[in-house]
């Protein structure tokens, strides 16, 4: 039977320490969270990220933007928050609006306050193993976890189900740093399983319920599941079959409790430490 994966606990040890050396800061580290239209689930997550920040002892602003938002005046937000010492982190919460893509805006914020590591700048460092100002919060929360359980990463066969910007990319990024041997896998893969099985370390973000199950699992294998589904009773479930392949699995994390909590504990994390480096 897998040991569970606590997210939940080593977020809560994360944000305390970040808490009380924020107590001994002379000024307070500032988050800044754009939110334009109104998405359900994002905006469940900004109220969670400014709660989390209020927690921690930052001044935490909101700017709530409405959903027919102009390109011109998403920029001009952008453009004074890199200009005001008081905002450490800048975040522009995704998804947008359709009429606005991503890529206009994220390369405008200053590489030094974005806080989201999604600058082309700082997926250039990661990429080159040169100390990027921010690490993306998911994969940083995720390599934590793997630390926390004392999780071998150099040598191991990692693979990664999904390719986003957001959370594949850089993970398998972090983890080939790390020396491990990186596959990753997506929605055109063929014989997922097969691969699936090779992995150590395997970790889901797809967003498809149950895409992992308990025969596509190594015995021993450390099973960490990104997706977060909400099903017909608003209940939340993961990537993977988690009562079948915990069986199987040597180390698990569980929806929720695992991966979500760490991507908050890591936003914190990296805000407080860009407000240090500014300092
Ligand atoms: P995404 O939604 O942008 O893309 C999904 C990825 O999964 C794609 O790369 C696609 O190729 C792959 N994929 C889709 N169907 C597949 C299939 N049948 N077989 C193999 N691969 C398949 O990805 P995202 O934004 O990284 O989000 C993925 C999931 O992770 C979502 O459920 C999201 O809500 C969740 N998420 C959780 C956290 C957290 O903090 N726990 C953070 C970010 C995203």
């Amino acid at each position: 039977m897998a040991q569970i994966m606590d997210g939940k606990a080593l977020s809560n040890k994360i944000l305390n320490d970040i808490k009380e050396k924020t107590r001994l800061l002379k000024t307070k580290p500032g988050l800044c969270v754009i939110l334009v239209g109104n998405n359900p689930a994002s905006q469940i997550y900004v109220k969670n990220k400014e709660k989390q920040a209020q927690n921690a002892g930052f001044n935490s602003t909101v700017y709530k933007l409405s959903e027919n938002t102009g390109k011109d005046e998403l920029l001009n937000l952008i453009n004074s928050l890199n200009n005001d010492d008081a905002a450490d982190g800048i975040l522009l919460q995704l998804p947008l609006p359709k009429h606005l893509n991503p890529y206009d805006f994220l390369d405008k914020i200053d590489p030094k306050k974005d806080v989201d590591g999604f600058h082309p700048i700082n997926a250039g460092k990661l990429m080159l193993n040169e100390n990027p100002y921010s690490i993306p919060c998911t994969p940083k929360g995720i390599l934590a976890l793997l630390d926390e359980y004392k999780i071998r990463i150099e040598g191991a066969n990692a693979v990664v189900l999904g390719r986003s910007n957001i959370v594949g990319k850089p993970l398998a990024q972090l983890l080939l740093n790390k020396n491990a041997t990186v596959t990753m896998a997506h929605s055109k893969t063929k014989n997922l399983s097969e691969i699936t099985k090779q992995a150590d370390i395997l970790i889901s973000a797809t967003g498809c319920p149950d895409i992992i199950t308990k025969d596509m699992v190594k015995e021993g294998a450390v099973v960490i599941d990104v997706g977060i589904i909400r099903d017909d009773n608003g209940k939340l479930r993961g990537d993977v079959d988690f009562n079948n392949v915990k069986e199987i699995a040597g180390f698990i994390t569980p929806v929720p409790g695992g991966v979500g909590p760490m991507t908050i504990a890591s936003l914190i994390q990296n805000t407080y430490n860009l407000h240090i480096f500014k300092e």
